[in-house]
């Protein structure tokens, strides 16, 4: 049922995953839809992510999940282990559902897939900061270098570090998480790294892991991720260190990454990056609303930020497409989303200092409390359930998926 009384205009802010992805599907919904993003010739950068069963079933309703199917790494299974080889967590996606399986991507490959849909569908107007709103009565105007609009709706996407969110009364939390990581993209043309992210944790202070990614974007080349976490404060001693020692110490954890380390000669060719923990007291306000990491970043540790960005994006335009008026959609939204980003939000608040953390206790706790988990299977059925994005809590029912057309 297509309503939709109201709701013509919209204008997303940023074309990332969340924005690209809210745009093709509320256009496809019947809305006039303009796109804003700040970078003027959008490149496909970043590393490895893991579009989820849950990421996956958007992208099969945008019809892009072959594409990512064909440029990914399928990966069945997500290993964690101490340095000295003791099992920490070994999830399977199949045990729960042998229907689900997670796929390693460049984060460039996904957004390229998106970005060259919206483009081809929506106006996307790149080059284009969006500075602030301006509201008159039920309109709303984007204010950039010139104004736009005006607009029914405006979706904000612009991110982790939402400038638009600031100023708005409703954040309760945005702080940059103490710990981040170095990340390394490296080819693996003998395809030594399939089937799994494989990680080794010491302690809660050293994270290392390895995410297959499939073909590079643009490239015919398999690629995977090398992850190392690192508290920023740690980061000026490793850039001032030599690469040396670092390396042995990465090698002695896994001797098969050896080929990839060799590729590394100087710190520049590894980045750090650092997360930020954002919570919105309501993430609507009159006909504007905020989705993705804009709304709701957390730290990667559960590796859900594109895939909660997806659903976003998709029960957003479904919420619209039924509603009488865009506030009602949004107050529809927000309720359909609350259970399920709940959930995320809080499991990535407590787990994250068991894996990147000055505690001691932390890591020790979680090498003999993780495995016991793992053991049970209501404990490792949840688990699996949430790694694979489809978790709203323990005991309660998985998250609907949109249905495939
Ligand atoms: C360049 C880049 C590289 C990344 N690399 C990785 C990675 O390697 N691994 C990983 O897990 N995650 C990475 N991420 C984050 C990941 O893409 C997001 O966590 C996830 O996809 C959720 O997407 P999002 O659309 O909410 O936010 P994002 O993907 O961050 O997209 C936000 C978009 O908004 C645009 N924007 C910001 N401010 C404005 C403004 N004022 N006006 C107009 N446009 C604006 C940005 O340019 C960007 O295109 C990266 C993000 C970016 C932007």
């Amino acid at each position: 049922m297509m309503l939709q009384a109201r709701v013509t205009t919209v204008g997303v802010i940023g074309c990332g995953t969340a924005g690209a992805a809210a745009a093709l599907l509320l256009s496809r919904g019947g809305c006039k839809v303009t796109v804003f993003e700040r970078v003027a010739d959008p490149m496909p950068v970043g590393a490895g992510i893991i579009v989820q069963p849950s990421g996956q079933a958007v992208l099969a309703r945008l019809g892009l999940l072959e594409g990512i199917v064909a440029k990914g790494a399928r990966l069945d299974r997500l290993f964690l282990r101490t340095p000295r080889g003791k099992t920490i967590v070994d999830l399977h996606y199949a045990s729960v559902d042998p229907r689900w399986f997670g796929i390693g991507i460049h984060r460039g490959v996904l957004f390229e897939a998106l970005y060259e849909a919206a483009r081809a569908e929506v106006t996307v107007k790149t080059g284009c900061a969006v500075r602030g709103l301006r509201r008159d009565g039920a309109r709303t105007f984007v204010r950039a270098d010139e104004e736009h609009g005006p607009f029914d709706l405006i979706v904000i996407a612009d991110g982790a570090v939402s400038e638009l969110r600031t100023g708005t009364g409703k954040t309760t939390r945005d702080r940059a998480y103490p710990w981040g990581a170095l990340w390394f993209v490296a080819e693996d043309r003998q395809a030594v790294f399939t089937r799994e992210l494989h990680q080794v944790a010491a302690g809660a202070q050293r994270l290392y892991g390895v995410l297959p990614t499939g073909l590079a974007p643009r490239g015919d080349v398999p690629v995977i991720s090398l992850f190392w976490s690192l508290a920023a404060h740690e980061l000026e001693a490793w850039r001032a260190g030599g690469l040396d020692a670092w390396k042995a110490e990465v090698r002695a954890i896994d001797p098969r990454i050896a080929f990839v380390l060799d590729g590394i000669r100087s710190h520049e060719q590894v980045v750090f990056a650092r997360y930020r923990d954002v919570q919105m007291a309501r993430w609507h306000d009159g006909p504007i609303v905020f989705i993705g990491d804009a709304a709701h970043a957390t730290s990667p540790q559960l590796g859900q930020g594109a895939n909660l960005a997806l659903v976003d994006a998709c029960v957003l335009a479904d919420a619209i497409a039924r509603a009488r008026s865009v506030e009602a959609g949004l107050v529809s939204y927000a309720a359909a989303r609350r259970q399920h980003l709940r959930h995320y939000q809080t499991m990535a608040r407590l787990l994250t200092p068991f894996f990147q953390s000055d505690s001691r206790v932390l890591g020790r706790l979680r090498d003999w409390v993780f495995p016991i988990a793992n053991a049970l299977p209501p404990l490792r059925n949840f688990m699996v359930s949430t790694m694979a994005g489809m978790s709203r809590g323990f005991g309660r029912e998985h998250l609907a998926l949109p249905p495939t057309p």
